[in-house]
Parts: structure tokens; sequence; C-alpha cells
């Protein structure tokens, strides 16, 4: 049970959490913070949280469990905000998409790693953001990894473990370096390629008709490039590395495939065509 969680960010990630865990009737008091007082009220108003407070270090203090769910971008001016009000037996945890970088941004702004703060990512979500896009059901048997670090407390991520249980997870702890290579493999790059490949298609002249004529295939595959730009300019920010680097890999895969349309090398084609087709059909389920 959490007698205060204060969500600062009630967007589609903190004001699912918010709403899963009053459904679940594990929380005593939900406080809601952010800048602006019409997205916070409409967050009371859908019963995703008590009450709000645009001051953060207000919304912050006295509460036992305090969520970052801001973009990656906002981080430091909000861990900046709160730090020096944290209750001290508080435990802080976030849900942003790149870890290492948050990391950072907590041992700058308060000085050092403190002991409770549970770096956390929900491998969850949608390609709508903001209040109205939050629903309780988003973390139902869906991942969640944490990633913490040497003096993190271990009751602190049993705290952490056990509010994304209620929410409805199933909760995962990974090496942080491991977590940004591996989500830049499996979200950042296959969101770099969605936003290329709608960008590009939408500067062509003939644009209206190919969307006109886009069907299931391309809207399932270009369906992300309707994500949050801040968001994502922000992770590709904060991960920067490990992106660069898939998509380096995934250019040189690229090129060997025109190389081979170029050659008229069919059975090349064929050669990667099968190995992705039987890659998926085995590992993606
Ligand atoms: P979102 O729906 O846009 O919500 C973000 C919230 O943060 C907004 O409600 C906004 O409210 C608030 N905010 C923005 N800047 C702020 C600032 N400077 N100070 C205080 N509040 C601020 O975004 P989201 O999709 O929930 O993403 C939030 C975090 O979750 C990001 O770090 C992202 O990397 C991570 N994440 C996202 C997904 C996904 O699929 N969307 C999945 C996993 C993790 P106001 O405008 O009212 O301030």
């Amino acid at each position: 049970m959490i007698g205060r969680l204060c969500v600062i960010g009630v967007g589609l990630i903190g004001g699912s959490l918010a709403l899963a865990l009053r459904r679940a009737g594990v929380v005593e008091e939900v406080v809601g913070a952010g800048r602006d007082d019409n997205h916070l009220g409409t967050a009371v108003a859908l019963g995703l949280i008590d009450r709000f407070d645009t001051n953060l270090a207000r919304a912050a203090a006295n509460a036992d469990m305090v969520v970052l769910a801001v973009p990656l971008g906002a981080m430091y001016s909000v861990c900046n905000a709160i730090r020096q009000d944290l209750n001290p037996d508080a435990v802080l945890t976030d849900v942003g998409s790149a870890k290492q970088a948050v990391v950072d941004v907590v041992r700058t702004t308060f000085g050092k790693l403190p002991a409770c703060f549970v770096p956390g990512h929900p491998i969850a979500g949608t390609e709508r953001s903001g209040v109205e896009a939050a629903f309780a059901d988003l973390y139902r048997g869906r991942r969640v990894i944490l990633t913490p670090q040497p003096y993190t407390s271990r009751m602190a991520i049993r705290a952490v473990k056990a509010m994304w249980e209620d929410a409805g997870a199933l909760v995962e702890e990974m090496d942080i370096g491991h977590h940004d290579r591996i989500l830049a493999a499996t979200s950042h790059l296959p969101h770099m390629l969605a936003f290329a490949l709608v960008d590009s298609l939408a500067r062509l002249d003939e644009r209206a008709e190919i969307f006109r004529y886009a069907a299931g295939g391309f809207r399932d595959f270009t369906r992300i490039a309707s994500s949050d730009p801040v968001m994502w300019r922000d992770i590709c920010l904060a991960n920067s590395e490990a992106i660069l680097d898939m998509m380096r890999r995934y250019s040189y895969d690229l090129d060997l495939i025109a190389d081979a349309i170029a050659k008229r090398d069919g059975e090349q084609l064929l050669r990667v065509f099968k190995r992705a087709k039987q890659s998926r059909d085995r590992l993606v389920v």
C-alpha cells in the first residue's frame, strides 16, 4: 500500500500508472504535478489523480513514492525543482525510455545518486500522448525493466517492483547499458525507420496518391510515426550512441539489399527474406 503517490507528468505513462493503482485500491492519495492547470484538471475529472499542484517541489514533498513521468528533456529541471523537498524516506523512480541519461541527470542534480532512486522503464505505450490517452490496463501483462545501481536500496527496489506489479506488470531487472542497447534495437530504431519512411514519402510529389493507396501493411509499419515528436527527439539525444550504432548496422544491411536488387541477385534476396521470415516467425510472439 502506498500512502501518498506523487506523479510528475500526468500524461499517457504517468496517468495510466496512477489510474491502475487507484483502480487496484493500493494507494491512499495520488497527487499529480505538471505545468498546465487544464491538463491536470482533466486528470482529476477523469479520476486519474485526487488533486494536483503545479509547484513540483510542493507536490513531491511528503509523498511516499515520487514517479518522474515527464519527457527525458524535462528530467533535469524537474529533478532540480524537487531535490531539496523530498521526504527522506520517499522512494523516487522514473519511467524514461533511456536509462543512463536519467541516472546521469539524477546524479548531477542531487549531487550523488540517492539510494532511494530506482530507475525504471515500462515497456508499454501507444502512439498517443497526454492525459486523455491514459488508460488503466496499459501495463496489464506488460514488462517493466528496473535498472538499479550499485547503491540502490533493496527496500526501494521492492517498493517500486510492488507498485508496478499492482498495476498488472511483470517486473525484471537489467544492467543499465544492456537496457539502453536492447531498447535502441527494439524500440528506438523502428521509430527512426517509421519517422524517416513517412517523412520521405510525404515529400514526394505523388504523396496524396501514395497515402490514399496505403494498405494495412503500411499502416501497421508506420503507426508509430504518429508518436510524440518531442518525446522522440529527447530519446534520440539521450540514447544517441546506441541508436547510431543500430542505425549504422541497419543502413549497412539495407545497402546489401539495394546491391542485390541492382545486381538482380534473386538468390541473395531470397536468402535475406527467408532468414528474416524465419527469425520473425520464431522470435516475435
Ligand atoms: P506525455 O503523454 O506527453 O506526458 C508527459 C507529461 O509530462 C505531460 O502530461 C506534461 O504535462 C508533463 N510535462 C512535460 N514537460 C514537463 C515539465 N517541464 N515539467 C513538468 N511536467 C512536464 O508523455 P508520455 O508518453 O507519458 O511519456 C512520459 C515519459 O515516459 C517519457 O520520459 C518517455 O520516455 C517515457 N515512456 C514513454 C512511452 C510511450 O510509449 N509513450 C513508453 C515508455 C516510457 P503538462 O503539459 O501539463 O506539463
